[in-house]
């Protein structure tokens, strides 16, 4: 093992402190900085060599874009939002400007998406196909998401959209990429295999090892030990628990324990989880079967991704009733409920279980019983606190991953413990290791257990970093600047500078309000926005719009 000095220079870029780099600077395009260097060398990424370019998820969670390029050839993996720290409502969430990426690569080959979250996913709706243009590949299941919100965009007839089975191969251009099954909390999550000539990078997406998925097979580490031993030149991976000693944790844990819980309550169950969760609201869907109930599913994007789950083979939902308020008239020991709003979301199912005015929804009260499936998102406590309370004080017994009685588990994390990630560095045996997907302190944990699981060297990123990695190790080349634009739900794009998301009532230069351009608005100044404007851009802020996102924040759950 060769530290080579990665670490204390790794330990100086966490000195940083944890802002997004990107608000550091705001060169301009024109300028002869060295930043315009590395976007003329960008287009050039020489043959021996695979450039990656981590256009977010370092530093913070969401917002995963990563470029990869061979021989001047370039694609996308993944194409996620991320949530501003201001959650007034003013920028809903959070992309990398396209058009920054544009001007750096040139031309994409190809979106490959990993899996159908929203730090995933979440962006595309608002970028392509009209301010990126290329084919898109993802799983069948992800495939039916990101139909649904191009459909949503009305841009789904425009967009080339490819489907490749989990555990298929396809190429693009230079890349051959391989798509290897995991474990997640949404189906289809796969891991890439990307092999060019200069050799191959696995970039694992997000991942856990549970033995007993209930939705397709376990992490197939056969395929990614057969791919250590022909040898991997680097390996891009989660550390979203890179800081946490986990358990080993399975959704066959999470079905059992509501198997229970709907056996021995005498009230309403209700099971409160992400949209995308299509295992865990199957549990529920099992666990109501054996103990009597009917079961209903009440919030859109929950009803979207289950039927897209079932129309796809991959679950059956035929015992599930139609509507919600078809649980009406029976007795309460004989429903149940699955829900969104996990973070307290105010228009969700679960906001107005509490309230209790939406009559189409089953009333929760003394001797029911609420099921929070899912982690809180560090800064959602006072949101979900403040939903839970009126059903709280109307009796309800709330069970949360950290206050269900001994023995109940009501949630596992998607992503791997330390003890999984050095099992998957362990049969992946990468020369090279980036950890991305987490905070600093998750990246560094990552990186000092990749180093211990035998890794040759070890490179810590920042956003927008150009590491060129060779048989001769990880190199970094510069940055390019990709400012930050902030999406709004009704708006479709606005500009935004690093995650300061514009507050409301302070309206921009040239806005009438936030994300309504002003007709006959002069151009805002690039340089005060950071975010140079194009026509493409400033069409895309009229004709890409009118966006709502399904699932407000998505957590790395
Ligand atoms: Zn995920
Ligand atoms: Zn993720």
């Amino acid at each position: 093992m060769v530290l080579r000095g990665r670490k204390p220079r790794a330990s100086a870029r966490a000195s940083r402190g944890p802002a997004d780099p990107i608000r550091a600077q705001a060169p301009t395009l024109q300028s002869t900085s060295p930043l315009v260097k590395v976007l003329l060398r960008l287009r050039g990424a020489r043959a021996g060599e695979i450039v990656v370019v981590p256009v977010g998820g370092l530093g913070r969670i969401g917002m995963n874009w990563t470029l990869y390029g061979h021989d001047g050839r370039w694609i996308l993996v993944d194409a996620g939002i991320a949530f501003p720290e201001d959650r007034s409502g003013a920028v809903d969430a959070l992309i990398p400007d396209p058009e920054a990426l544009r001007r750096a690569v040139g031309r994409l080959d190809a979106l490959v998406v990993t899996h159908a979250h929203e730090d995933h996913v979440g962006a595309i709706q608002y970028v392509f196909p009209r301010l990126l243009s290329c084919p898109i590949w993802a799983t069948p299941f992800a495939t039916a998401a990101i139909s649904r919100r191009l459909e949503e965009a009305g841009t789904l007839a425009e967009a080339d959209l490819r489907t490749f089975p989990v555990g298929g191969a396809f190429r693009v251009g230079p890349f051959a990429i391989r798509t290897i099954r995991l474990t997640h909390s949404v189906p289809e999550a796969v891991a890439l295999a990307i092999a060019t000539p200069a050799g191959t990078i696995l970039h694992t997406g997000d991942f856990k090892l549970d033995p007993t998925p209930l939705i397709g097979a376990p992490t197939d580490l056969a395929t990614i030990h057969a791919l250590g031993n022909a040898g991997l030149l680097a390996m891009v991976c989660d550390s979203t628990n890179a800081t946490r000693d986990l358990p080993v944790t399975s959704e066959a844990q999470v079905r059992d324990s509501l198997r229970k819980i709907f056996a021995s309550r005498a009230g309403t169950v209700a099971v409160c989880c992400f949209g995308t969760n299509v295992v865990r609201a199957m549990s529920a869907v099992d666990a109501a079967g054996l103990s009597g109930r009917q079961i209903a599913f009440a919030g859109r994007s929950l009803r979207a991704h289950t039927a897209a789950a079932d129309e796809l083979g991959l679950v059956d939902t035929q015992d599930v009733l139609a509507e919600p308020a078809h649980l009406q008239g029976l007795d309460r020991r004989e429903i149940a409920l699955v829900c969104t709003g996990t973070q307290g979301e105010e228009n969700a199912a679960l906001a107005k279980l509490a309230r209790g005015t939406d009559r189409r929804l089953p009333p929760l009260g003394l001797g029911d019983t609420l099921v929070m499936s899912s982690s809180v998102i560090p800064g959602n406590e006072e949101e979900v606190a403040r939903v839970l309370k009126p059903l709280r004080a109307r009796g309800v017994e709330v069970l949360t991953q950290t206050d269900a009685p001994d023995g109940l588990v009501v949630h596992v994390s998607g992503h791997a413990g330390r003890a999984e990630l050095a099992t998957m560095h362990r049969h992946a045996r990468p020369r090279f290791v980036i950890p991305v997907h987490g905070t600093e302190a998750h990246l560094q944990a990552h990186a000092a257990l990749a180093r211990d699981c035998g890794a040759e060297d070890v490179l810590v990123g920042v956003t927008g970093e150009v590491l060129a990695v060779s048989a001769s190790g990880i190199k970094p080349l510069g940055r390019i600047e990709v400012p930050i634009l902030g999406v709004q739900r009704d708006a479709g794009v606005l500009a935004a500078r690093g995650s300061r998301a514009p507050k409301p009532n302070a309206p921009k230069p040239g806005a009438s309000k936030p994300g309504v351009p002003k007709p006959g608005a002069s151009k805002p100044n690039a340089s005060r926005l950071g975010t140079p404007k194009t026509g493409n851009l400033r069409s895309g802020r009229t004709r890409q719009r009118g966006i709502a996102l399904q699932e407000a924040r998505h957590q790395p759950n």
